[in-house]
């Protein structure tokens, strides 16, 4: 249920109405517009008695909120919601790369690709330390030492760090760690998702490799749940019948998450192509549809990448990628970085 309350009115009248919510027995969820502000109430909303509330003065409307989701849901904030990533703004008007190797492989290689994409203007680094692989037998990660690699990335360069959760046992390594990726394997993870909720830093969400949209938003509400609203969503590509690429890039993600979530949308044309040459034309058609930003795979050395270097960009290739991606920016309103 939402109640959009009057901005005339006054804050003891304000404060009132969220303490008699509250006794009811409701999380509220203030979100402060221009002209009016919303309250969103969560929790089992049966026993509010609408005409009760609309008719109070300092209430402009009062409306039952259908979607499972609260407060991930547009209706509860209808702003965009901007996350910060270490002075870093994600959402909104803004618009970021995440550039890295899909896991990080040694000092040298991490340290090299963090140098080339920040060159480049990657705004965060990305790299898996805990690898989810098809295979038992495959590199699964460097673990514990990845993160302390990516870390020391992250002091040579001043780039944030994006790096992959895989179990809430590990979750003491990722106290540096700005932005917990929780992979698309994990999705509906519920008793993971609940952990990083607690921990309050920004969580890259990624849509499941058979989930829908309704899903996703509901596992980003697990998290927010947990009083964490620092979620970013990521569209990497789902299972279709096509074999042609890896998995099918579901671009009108974009609009349809926008229309129903305040949350910022990123999308991950490297995991949803599998294929590099195929990574400039999604990156350039997710600006059109109106991402928030993109995350996607840069190895130094694609042909002896230990995961996914066949739809890993070399430098080279990345660098003239953001350059073309700048360009397109002016036509749909954002602004590169900060
Ligand atoms: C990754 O980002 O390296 C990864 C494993 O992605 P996904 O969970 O989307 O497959
Ligand atoms: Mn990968």
């Amino acid at each position: 249920m939402i109640i959009v309350v009057k901005n005339s009115c006054e804050e003891k009248q304000f404060t009132n109405l969220i303490d008699w919510v509250k006794e009811l027995g409701l999380d509220v969820h203030v979100s402060r517009g221009e002209h009016s502000t919303v309250l969103g109430l969560v929790g089992d909303t049966s026993r509010v008695d609408i005409d009760l509330i609309s008719s109070l003065d300092i209430v402009e409307q009062v409306q039952r909120v259908q979607e499972p989701y609260k407060n991930a849901n547009r209706k509860f904030h209808p702003e965009d919601s901007v996350i910060n990533v270490g002075g870093h703004k994600i959402g909104k008007d803004k618009f970021h790369v995440i550039a890295g190797p899909c896991s990080v492989e040694s000092e040298k290689q991490i340290i090299e690709v963090a140098e080339a994409v920040k060159a480049s203007g990657a705004t965060m680094l990305r790299g898996g330390a805990f690898k989810p692989r098809t295979s038992p037998y495959a590199f699964q990660g460097l673990k514990d030492t990845g993160i302390e690699l990516l870390l020391k990335a992250k002091k040579e360069t001043g780039l944030p760090i994006v790096t992959e959760l895989l179990s809430v046992n590990n979750l003491d390594l990722f106290k540096d760690v700005d932005v917990i990726q929780i992979g698309a394997r994990n999705m509906q993870n519920f008793e993971l998702l609940k952990e990083v909720g607690k921990t309050g830093k920004p969580i890259l969400l990624k849509r499941g490799l058979a989930n829908t949209l309704q899903e996703l938003l509901m596992s980003a509400e697990y998290i927010m749940a947990e009083g964490d609203s620092e979620v970013i969503l990521c569209e990497r590509g789902i299972r279709t019948f096509e074999t042609m690429t890896r998995n099918t890039l579901d671009l009108s993600a974009i609009p349809a998450l926008k229309d129903r979530t305040h949350l910022p949308i990123i999308i991950d044309p490297s995991h949803s192509t599998g294929i590099a040459k195929y990574v400039e034309p999604m990156s350039l058609a997710s600006v059109g549809a109106g991402a928030d930003g993109l995350i996607i795979e840069v190895h130094n050395d694609p042909k002896r990448a230990l995961c996914d270097g066949a739809q890993s960009l070399n430098p080279e290739q990345f660098d003239k990628l953001m350059g073309k991606i700048k360009a397109m920016l002016p036509l749909v309103g954002k602004t590169y970085g900060e």
